[in-house]
């Protein structure tokens, strides 16, 4: 019975992630699956968020200074957008490329991360 549980909890935060199509924090997804799952608690987000990632279904997206976010695994290449007023982080597809152009002579590219910052679009309606 409690394996079920937390089966179905584990379902709900998995959902959750592959519908919201942004990174999120643990608190975020707990919010999101509240909706559904009222009785849930952020530890058992944590821990379904870790099975996920041990399983590789979902990935942690780690921006310089910010906690952990948690997205699906599988997408294609992407970076991401943190808006600087609402702090919500969102998926940007494409990429410039060509990064190796940059590297001083000698040098290897392997990956690289791309992190852009502004304000999303309902930040920016905010503002006209
Ligand atoms: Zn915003
Ligand atoms: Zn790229």
């Amino acid at each position: 019975m409690h394996q079920q549980r937390n089966t179905k909890q584990k379902q709900v935060v998995e959902t959750m992630l592959k519908q919201a199509g942004r990174p999120l924090l643990p608190k975020e997804l707990l919010s999101k699956a509240q909706e559904s799952l009222p009785q849930l608690g952020v530890a058992t987000v944590f821990r379904a968020l870790k099975k996920m990632v041990d399983e590789g279904t979902a990935t942690v997206v780690c921006l310089p200074g910010d906690s952990p976010r948690y997205e699906p695994s599988g997408l294609t290449h992407h970076h991401h957008f943190k808006c600087s007023e609402c702090e919500c982080v969102f998926e940007v597809n494409g990429c410039p490329g060509h990064l190796d152009e940059l590297l001083p002579k000698g040098f290897q590219l392997t990956g690289h991360e791309i992190t852009l910052f502004g304000r999303c679009a309902d930040c920016s309606a905010d503002h006209l």
